[in-house]
């Protein structure tokens, strides 16, 4: 199985036995990013296309910054990361998949990926497969960046970890839509949850996993 899972993923050999349950094509060929961790939450696999997603994207240098023993936590932004804490210990602990649905948007695609958390051998890890479910032209009104609207008083710009949109100034209620700035955020940018984001992960978070509403749109 070493050699089939060889080539452009990365496996710490101490993790590949708790595999043995995947077939190694379905590894191999899936379309979607695939990461396996260990139940402390550090990296321990990563499958072919999440290397092809991170030449694809011009982020050559996304394996090196991501090496096998880092935390996966690093990568969550601070406003959700208590909620895939706690969706991941239950999946260990419990032994039962975790299913959710969640948006990464380019500047141009709405894009809707599925990611299911399945628990691995004796609570020693967790594979996590990504899907893509919806990709299309985004239908929201585009704003202008201009920072004058958007930066606040303490001198930050604050965009929605979750749809990426981006507070105003005032109202701080009303969150734009601003490709430029999906493409490449402004200094001072830092993470924040919409209204509309945060009440899709709360009722996420009261549901008890099955099918997820999904109450955000294009
Ligand atoms: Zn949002």
């Amino acid at each position: 199985m070493l050699e089939s899972l060889a080539g452009s993923s990365a496996c710490d050999p101490r993790f590949e036995p708790l595999l043995a349950d995947f077939a190694p094509s379905f590894l191999q060929i899936h379309a979607g990013t695939i990461f396996g961790m260990w139940a402390d939450m550090t990296l321990a696999y990563t499958n072919p296309a999440w290397h092809r997603f991170a030449k694809e994207n011009g982020a050559s240098e996304l394996p090196a910054r991501w090496p096998l023993g880092r935390s996966l936590l690093d990568a969550v932004p601070d406003p959700i990361r208590p909620f895939f804490v706690e969706n991941y210990q239950r999946c260990l602990a419990e032994s039962r998949p975790w299913e959710h649905r969640y948006e990464c948007s380019s500047a141009e695609a709405y894009r809707q990926f599925h990611m299911t958390a399945f628990p691995l051998p004796n609570g020693e890890g967790l594979l996590v497969v990504h899907s893509l479910v919806v990709e299309l032209r985004h239908r929201r009104t585009e704003h202008p960046p201009l920072e004058e609207n958007y930066r606040a008083v303490n001198g930050f710009i604050t965009q929605c970890c979750h749809c990426r949109r981006v507070q105003r100034a005032e109202p701080s209620e009303q969150w734009d839509w601003i490709p430029e700035w999906v493409q490449a955020p402004p200094v001072k940018t830092s993470h924040g949850i919409c209204s509309m984001c945060f009440s899709y992960y709360s009722s996420e978070r009261q549901i008890d996993r099955g099918e997820s509403p999904l109450p955000f749109s294009a």
